[in-house]
């Protein structure tokens, strides 16, 4: 129902957030809730581990078999300064010559098959390959498209998955750390 009052000029109408106005301010968010005890907790534990298994860091090497980049978002949000990754050792290496981990996200598509095979034939042995996120896992989303090859296991051996869609950062700390605490593979090199 609308009011027959004439609005007087003392009361001007409020005014409603424009397009212009969005773009120039942006939209405001509040963070995502984080428990930072969990999160250091882990990274500690997992540069602990590395030092205890590998003498040293550990090193990433990811390779976007053709996912959708949720999982790339997560990862890189392991590098921005509110998880700060490197504060643990950990680090992302371009060159797969100096890779202990090949992390693969995204069903496998035909285009990156060769490239996902070559690049964990450069990683030296031994070497873990972990398969981030459902995609890898089992084909997720894409499974059946003709574009895709399949699921990460169908070109390279996976020694760890970590579910989710995408696993969250915290969930990657944590598949690291049941990885590096595990019995198989790595020693010193
Ligand atoms: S698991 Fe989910 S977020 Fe990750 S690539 Fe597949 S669809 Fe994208």
């Amino acid at each position: 129902m609308t009011s027959d009052r004439p609005r007087s000029a003392s009361s001007p109408r409020p005014r409603r957030p424009t397009l212009f106005g969005l773009i120039r301010s942006g939209l405001p968010e509040p963070p995502p809730p984080t428990d930072d005890t969990l999160v250091r907790d882990l990274g500690l534990r997992v540069q602990e581990r590395a030092r205890q298994r590998l003498g040293r860091s550990l090193a990433l090497r990811l390779v976007d078999a053709g996912s959708c980049n949720g999982c790339e978002l997560e990862l890189h949000a392991l590098q921005n300064p509110f998880y700060d990754l490197e504060r643990f050792g950990l680090r992302f290496v371009a060159s797969p010559r100096h890779a202990d981990v090949l992390l693969v996200t995204g069903a496998v598509t035909r285009n990156m098959r060769e490239a996902l095979e070559r690049t964990y034939q450069a990683i030296p042995d031994p070497k873990w390959v972990v398969a981030v996120g459902d995609c890898p896992a089992t084909g997720g989303l894409f499974s059946q498209s003709y574009a895709c090859v399949g699921p990460a296991s169908a070109v390279v051996p996976i020694d760890l998955t970590i579910p989710g869609c995408p696993p969250r950062p915290q969930d990657l700390l944590a598949g690291l750390l049941a990885l590096l605490e595990s019995n198989g593979k790595p020693g010193r090199r």
